[in-house]
């Protein structure tokens, strides 16, 4: 909140005490002194008996005069001062004309210190105070040394008029102090409430404009999924105005949101007159302070114009990759074929020798022996057969594969292989297809290790997934090759294809698995497969 503001209730605020105070006045007057001037009290005892009138008339003049100055009065301290000081002034002519130490009026010098503790302040009380005690004072003492036409009952004598001015003092003092403390303490509850009050408008603020402003769609609902806050991204995403859907539930802005709802992240597909629109949400429990579930809170985007250039980006990089493809293909094929042919050409000149006769064709096999197994690899890695999901025992084809390899060439019987799992594991794969997977990492982990090593493979059954690692401790994979050991035809090996890794890569891609690799050269290399569980487990 600005000062200016503030500045301008305060105002507003004396203003009504001003016209409180004139108000009052009007009211005491009339209601008072009209009714003693109406059954003529005192008519026959006061010295001065129209001057009440005249008192009454001026008094009323007054409060005219007040009222037209309201409004045109800049200081309004001020003008309360002048008024409350012209009270006193008035009062202490009423208790003059009405008997003075006999009138029944003193105690409107009272009436005038509360006022001004209210309408002021505790200083004004005490100020306001001091002047009625002096001339009340006074006018006492004056009236007892006859130096006022003012007759009193004989009987009253010198200490009395002590006593009174002394009783009038404290009275006047105590009220001061009494009004003006809970005056004080007023004020300080006003102002704290004031202070309460800009805070809970900060918050105000907070809400309506943080959260009005978000460039993401937000909504918050109670613990039966009726929507409580809608902001405008929301609208705008979801074509749905607020007014309508506040208090209905979540489901009639976001369909794909079945009841009841999870925390997580998901992604759904909504209508917006006709258009389709993708919806990337987060949705969270709301808790209150005492950590109960008090409603639901999500966030979220229109992720239709990224979910086209996702496609478009993955297009472009086919079509990359083919390019590539072919072109390592040809590279692949040509180097065996030239060899093949320079060794058959040899061959056939006939002068060769015997001795190299035998070793041209071993070439010209060995050759043959690597561009068939190109060939069959990549067309595993292009022409994948279809994928065929079957529920079987994970730990079964891991057991049978590694048996397998304890027997490869490339396992001089310096490699010893641990199993660190048991008993059985049933997903919901193509067996044949995660053989190969398995078979494939498992020759790459013997290759890694000619000099000997351990290769340990281990599961992990988690809630939604199943995880395989097949950990050696060979020679790793220099940094700088990570990225590429999963594109075909990458490889390091005088005899290798590349394929091994794609083929893995792709067929785990085919389960909605992942494949990663976290390997330190020189150590190890972890290859982990995750896989999604089956449901129903
Ligand atoms: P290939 O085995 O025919 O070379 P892969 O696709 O199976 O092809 O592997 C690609 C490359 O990744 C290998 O040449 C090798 O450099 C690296 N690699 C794969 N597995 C391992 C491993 N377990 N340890 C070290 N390097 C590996
Ligand atoms: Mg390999």
């Amino acid at each position: 909140m600005t000062s200016d503001k503030l500045g301008g209730m305060k105002e507003k605020a004396s203003i009504l005490k001003v016209k409180a105070l004139i108000t009052i006045r009007a009211l005491f007057v009339t209601l008072l002194l009209g009714s003693s001037f109406l059954f003529e009290i005192g008519y026959a005892r006061f010295p001065y008996p129209h001057a009440l009138s005249y008192l009454i008339i001026t008094l009323y003049t007054l409060t005219i005069i007040y009222s037209l100055l309201i409004g045109k009065i800049k200081n309004l301290k001020v003008f309360l001062y002048i008024q409350l000081i012209l009270d006193v002034f008035f009062e202490i002519a009423l208790i003059y004309i009405t008997g003075g130490v006999e009138s029944w009026f003193s105690f409107t010098l009272i009436l005038t210190v509360i006022s001004s503790s209210i309408v002021l302040n505790r200083r004004a009380g005490y100020i306001i105070s001091t002047l009625s005690s002096i001339l009340y004072g006074t006018l006492i003492d004056l009236q007892f040394y006859g130096q006022l036409p003012i007759d009193f009952d004989s009987s009253i004598e010198g200490k009395d008029f002590l006593y009174n001015i002394f009783a009038h003092i404290i009275s006047i003092y105590l009220t001061a102090y009494l009004s003006g403390y809970l005056s004080y303490r007023l004020e300080r509850i006003v102002q704290k409430l004031e202070e309460r009050d800009a805070d809970l408008r900060d918050l105000e603020f907070f809400n309506k404009e943080v959260i009005e402003s978000l460039p993401s769609g937000l909504f918050t609902t109670d613990t039966s999924g009726n929507i409580l806050i809608f902001n405008r991204a929301a609208e705008r995403i979801t074509g749905t105005k607020k007014d309508f859907i506040i208090g209905k539930r979540i489901d009639r802005a976001l369909p794909f949101l079945k009841l009841p709802i999870l925390d997580g992240r998901m992604e759904g597909i909504i209508k917006d007159n006709g258009v389709e629109k993708i919806i990337g949400l987060n949705i969270s429990t709301l808790r209150d302070i005492g950590g109960k579930d008090t409603g639901l809170i999500g966030i979220f985007q229109d992720l239709t114009e990224l979910k086209k250039l996702e496609t478009e980006i993955k297009k472009k990089e086919k079509w990359a990759v083919i390019g590539e493809l072919s072109a390592s293909i040809a590279h692949e094929i040509r180097n065996p074929l030239a060899s093949l042919k320079g060794s058959i050409e040899m061959l056939k000149e006939g002068t060769i020798p015997q001795k190299h006769r035998e070793r041209l064709m071993e070439i010209a096999l060995k050759e043959m022996g690597r561009l068939n197994r190109i060939i069959t690899d990549f067309l595993t890695y292009s022409r994948p057969g279809p994928t065929e999901f079957k529920r079987f025992d994970l730990h079964s084809v891991l057991d049978e594969t590694l048996e397998l390899l304890k027997n490869v060439e490339q396992n001089k019987g310096n490699i010893s292989i641990k199993k660190d799992f048991s008993g059985r594991l049933e997903v919901n794969a193509d067996p044949q297809k995660i053989r190969q997977v398995f078979w494939n990492l498992g020759i790459n982990a013997m290759e890694a290790m000619p000099e000997g090593g351990e290769l340990v493979v281990s599961t992990k059954n988690r809630e939604k997934t199943v995880e395989v690692s097949f950990r050696d401790s060979g020679h790793g994979i220099h940094e700088k090759n990570i990225k590429e050991i999963f594109y075909p035809f990458f490889t390091t090996k005088e005899q290798g294809t590349g394929l091994g890794l794609a083929i893995a890569y792709r067929i785990i891609e085919e389960h909605k698995g992942k494949l990663t690799v976290n390997s330190r050269y020189g150590i190890g290399t972890t290859f982990e497969i995750m896989l999604p569980m089956a449901d129903g487990k």
